[in-house]
């Protein structure tokens, strides 16, 4: 199995690539992000208790996006591989996913980094804000504040994989395509 996390902060172009790389390496995409929407979206309790951490640009908890993403991979036996998006984003997510993937002898392959300037992911982030409406897009306040839990909470997780020797970071700025190559061409010299 090929098990990518793709990684980076806020507006690095995580969801782009990552719908580009499934098509191509045929994989299963598990974005926390897109799966916390679904759930606001269908107003489940789950969603709405999540929104109170999502509209501050706040992490929600580790049990519930740990426990959503096991269902996930659960339900989806027959995978080639998984990309992860926007997971894991603390330390305590990262060790949960290796438990998880230990059970299906199938660890996480390589851990691919989106390297972005701070003035860039804000200037893509309120650009994305106008077009899909997410209004944690459109309040420059809660995408510094993002950033922010981004750099406090979540780059530990690069260590975690530097650690196991699982640590690549790839260029994220330039045109998609540009990045989409530099991604492909690291996965296929893994
Ligand atoms: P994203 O679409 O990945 O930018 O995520 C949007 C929001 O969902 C984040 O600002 C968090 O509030 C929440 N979220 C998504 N993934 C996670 C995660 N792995 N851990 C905690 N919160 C998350």
């Amino acid at each position: 199995m090929l098990n990518l996390v793709l990684f980076g902060p806020p507006g690095a172009g995580k969801g782009t690539q990552a719908a580009k790389l499934l098509e191509k390496y045929q994989l299963v995409h598990l974005s926390t992000g897109d799966i916390l929407r679904s759930e606001l979206a269908a107003q489940t309790e789950l969603g709405l208790e999540a929104k109170k951490f999502m509209e501050k640009g706040e992490l929600v908890s580790d049990a519930v996006v740990i426990g959503m993403i096991e269902g996930k991979i659960d339900s989806n036996t027959g995978a080639k591989g998984f990309i992860f998006d926007g997971f894991p984003r603390t330390t305590a997510q990262a060790k949960a996913l290796d438990k998880m993937l230990e059970k299906k002898n199938s660890p996480i392959t390589c851990m691919l980094a989106l390297e972005v300037e701070k003035e860039e992911l804000i200037k893509r982030l309120l650009l994305r804000g106008k077009d899909s409406g997410r209004a944690d897009d459109q309040d420059q306040s809660i995408i510094e504040n993002r950033i922010k839990v981004y750099n406090s909470e979540t780059t530990p997780v690069k260590d975690y994989y530097e650690a196991q020797d699982k640590y690549q970071g790839i260029r994220g700025m330039g045109s998609i395509e540009d990045i989409f190559g530099r991604l492909c061409e690291a996965i296929d010299n893994l």
